[in-house]
């Protein structure tokens, strides 16, 4: 029996590689300083791999900031206005990545997009007619080496064709199927060149295999393989899938002389029927995703032994975890204020080798019976706080709970009067940098340095410049900024009753951006009001309307880790009801304009269309109209969404019955747009106008054209003009700089100048 993961977390255990990532980008370290840093941190995670004794240690699943893009690099799938930029390999890559504006030129960035069903961004990869697929990096071949430099094996992981391919967007004529010739030479190049150096095992994640798949679809993934394993065996070549099941392609993926298939037994929900009922080939290894890479609580070996038994009937398994560990934090080790008692239930990436280790060794009878009988012992545990009044209210809810009174056509009558804004209402996300001085402020009070009087303090100061400067530029409705947030969803967590924190439980979501998602924990209230103080200080500053900000029930859900033994639907349920009590609470304080951001909606939206509904739409939506159902017509409620994909829900996002919506569009370029036109979405839309993930500073002319794109699909009674997101990952000169842009181009429409 042997043991695998599909991926670790790259970031480190202390996120070592976001901050000399930032430092570099700081100019605070060199290229070869940054090189030098990485290689120190892969070295470590090797070295703990091996000495967790995982059998196949991956290699390749490093990067300075995304693997799609790594890939993509890789196979020079590089448009033009990058490749052609004078500098360093290095600082194309992160062009590609974050975009580039100095000596060289001035290009933005590629477009960003959710990884599947988590919370990890990919770069979408360019394609166009010129795109001439070929190796031509070294990443993956280097870091094998490097890896047995220091005595240890790996298994050099990378995207496969078919999903890179899927992924990519094309901008010319041809499409995916143009580049399987070439694209299946390059992959071949690969592995000869992996075998040349001696290597036995190579991953090729096809996690696009678990989507809906079209014949066409099947088609192309069984020629792309036909041909790439058609050369006699160099080394053995592992097809990983994870994030569901192979209900579409199982029987191609078993008739297809693979070493390996890596499946996932957890939000695969048939891959053990599938395996029963079309059984396993004889000769290739069953990499069975047993222990879960998303979720952050101890596996239930018991269950998990009947599975892996089962399956051992049809095949040869190595024990992996379901998904790359990249999207659980490094090691429990560092939360040293979590009581033991607490913390025993939980596994995060470093604990989950241990798991993989002693369920090995339970296999294998290597153990006196002990870690079964204690695992059972610690599930069998009461490990989740009750509360009888919260499970009351949900139980009473009713239908008209969910349906805000007056309708939307009514509202932006009584609101446009109540509100006086006027044309192309000019707006921000909420949160503005969280400078250096932001963030000690807050770390100071958290470590008992200030007194809670000095940190609020700081924070108004913070609130009242913002709002100066917000009202300097023009814009017409203004937010606070934010600056008493570390993050969106944590600081919720923190005020609300059935939440449990971690200090150092890291996530990467994306480059060198992490968020630290708290832990549900028990049923979940509101027991005093929790943004109402700031909001309203603020708005004591200026006439302007302030947005009352809040992060949605969804999102907060999706940004949390869950607990396992109520629904995502009751835990959702719970959550509105606190949110819903919040904002009666900034109506009733004289905030006429409240936000609340779904960000996160889409992300636990099924992978395939069929469940769609079922599963998830029909009870996150109406949870999202829980939360605002009560409120007065004349009180205007925004939403906020980002990095979705959402024109095949956008009847959806119209049924959340919010007065406005903002969300991200200018990395897309504005794609949106056409769909809103072809519904006659009535909602009024903020379609974010510049991308505020890259540093550059749009221009006036560039913001104005992008406005007047906006003008020609959507009436400009119902356009809003914002940034794409919350600015609190900037810097504040180029923050200013663009906002002085955007409401520049803005006064330019409208005539004004
Ligand atoms: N209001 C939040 C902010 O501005 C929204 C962030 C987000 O959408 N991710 O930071
Ligand atoms: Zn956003």
């Amino acid at each position: 029996m042997k043991t695998a993961i599909t991926g670790f977390p790259r970031v480190g255990e202390l996120r070592e590689l976001k901050f000399v990532t930032e430092q570099y980008f700081r100019n605070e370290i060199s290229e070869k300083e940054l090189i030098e840093q990485g290689k120190k941190i892969r070295e470590k995670h090797w070295r703990l791999l091996k000495e967790k004794t995982i059998d196949f240690i991956p290699s390749g699943d490093f990067s300075f900031f995304d693997t799609t893009l790594d890939t993509a690099v890789l196979l020079n799938i590089i448009p033009k206005k990058y490749s052609e930029l004078n500098v360093t390999a290095l600082e194309k890559y992160f062009a590609l990545a974050r975009g580039y504006q100095g000596d060289a030129g001035d290009v933005t960035a590629l477009a960003m997009k959710k990884w599947f069903n988590t919370n990890y961004h990919y770069m979408v990869p360019e394609i166009d007619d010129e795109t001439d697929i070929k190796l031509v990096g070294d990443k993956l071949f280097t870091e094998y080496q490097e890896a047995k430099a220091l005595g240890i094996e790996t298994k050099p992981t990378l995207i496969g064709p078919f999903t890179l391919l899927k992924l990519a967007t094309y901008h010319g004529q041809k499409k995916a199927a143009d580049f399987s010739t070439v694209i299946i030479a390059a992959y071949k190049e690969i592995i000869k060149k992996l075998a040349e150096l001696d290597c036995q095992w190579v991953q090729i994640d096809e996690p696009a295999l678990v989507l809906d798949l079209s014949e066409t679809d099947k088609t192309f993934f069984v020629g792309l393989y036909k041909e790439l394993l058609s050369e006699k065996k160099m080394l053995s070549i592992q097809l990983q899938t994870y994030f569901g099941d192979l209900r579409d392609v199982y029987q191609e993926v078993i008739a297809l002389p693979f070493d390996g298939i890596g499946l996932d037994f957890i939000e695969g929900r048939k891959n053990l029927a599938l395996v029963e009922e079309y059984g396993f080939p004889k000769a290739t290894l069953l990499f069975a995703g047993v222990v879960n890479g998303k979720n952050i609580w101890k596996n239930n070996y018991e269950k998990t032994l009947e599975l892996v038994k089962e399956l051992q009937t049809k095949a040869e398994v190595v024990l992996n975890t379901s998904c790359s560990l990249l999207h659980v934090p490094f090691t429990l080790e560092n939360e040293l204020e979590l009581s033991h008692q607490v913390k025993r239930h939980f596994s995060f990436a470093v604990e989950k080798l241990t798991e993989l280790n002693e369920l090995k060794k339970i296999l294998q009878d290597e153990e006196d019976g002990s870690f079964l009988q204690d695992n059972m012992t610690l599930l069998a545990e009461t490990r989740f706080h009750k509360n009888q009044a919260v499970e009351e209210n949900i139980r009473s809810l009713k239908e008209s709970d969910f349906i805000r009174q007056a309708p939307l056509s009514e509202r932006v009558l009584v609101q446009a009067k109540a509100l006086n804004l006027p044309v192309l209402p000019t707006t921000t996300i909420g949160s503005f940098p969280q400078t250096k001085e932001v963030k000690q402020n807050r770390a100071k009070f958290k470590k008992n340095e200030i007194s809670e009087e000095e940190y609020n303090t700081f924070n108004k100061e913070k609130i009242a410049e913002c709002v100066k400067f917000q009202e300097k530029i023009g814009l017409d409705v203004l937010v606070h900024g934010e600056f008493e947030r570390n993050d969106m969803v944590e600081y919720f967590g923190e005020r609300l009753e059935g939440y449990l924190f971690t200090k150092r439980a890291w996530v990467q979501s994306y480059g060198t951006r992490c968020v630290k998602p708290p832990i549900i924990w028990g049923d979940i209230s509101r027991s005093e009001p929790m943004t109402v103080a700031y909001s309203t200080y603020a708005q004591s500053l200026t006439t302007k309307p302030m947005k009352g900000m809040l992060t949605g029930p969804v999102t907060i859900l999706n940004w949390s880790f869950p607990r396992e033994d109520i629904s995502l639907k009751a835990a959702t349920m719970q959550l509105a009801l606190a949110i819903q009590e919040e904002v009666l609470d900034l109506e009733a304080n004289g905030i006429k304009i409240i936000q609340i951001d779904e960000a996160a909606l889409r992300e636990k939206l099924p992978l395939r269309q069929t469940d769609w509904h079922s599963e998830y739409l029909d009870w996150a939506i109406p949870a999202f109209r829980l939360v605002h159902s009560k409120v007065q017509p004349t009180t205007q409620i925004h939403t906020h969404m980002c990095y979705s994909e959402f024109s095949d829900i956008i009847q959806e996002i119209e049924d959340m019955d919010a007065d406005v919506i903002s969300f991200e569009a200018s990395r897309s370029n504005l794609t949106i747009l056409e769909t809103l036109k072809a519904i006659n979405f009535q909602t009024q839309v903020g379609p974010g106008v510049y991308d505020i993930h890259s540093p550059r500073v749009p221009s006036v002319t560039e913001l104005k054209e992008t406005i007047e794109n906006i003008l020609i699909n959507v009436p400009k009674e119902r356009v809003w003009i914002n940034p794409d997101c919350g600015l609190k990952t900037r810097g504040i000169p180029e923050t200013e700089a663009s906002l002085v842009n955007m409401v520049k181009a803005v006064k330019k429409v409208r005539g004004e100048i």
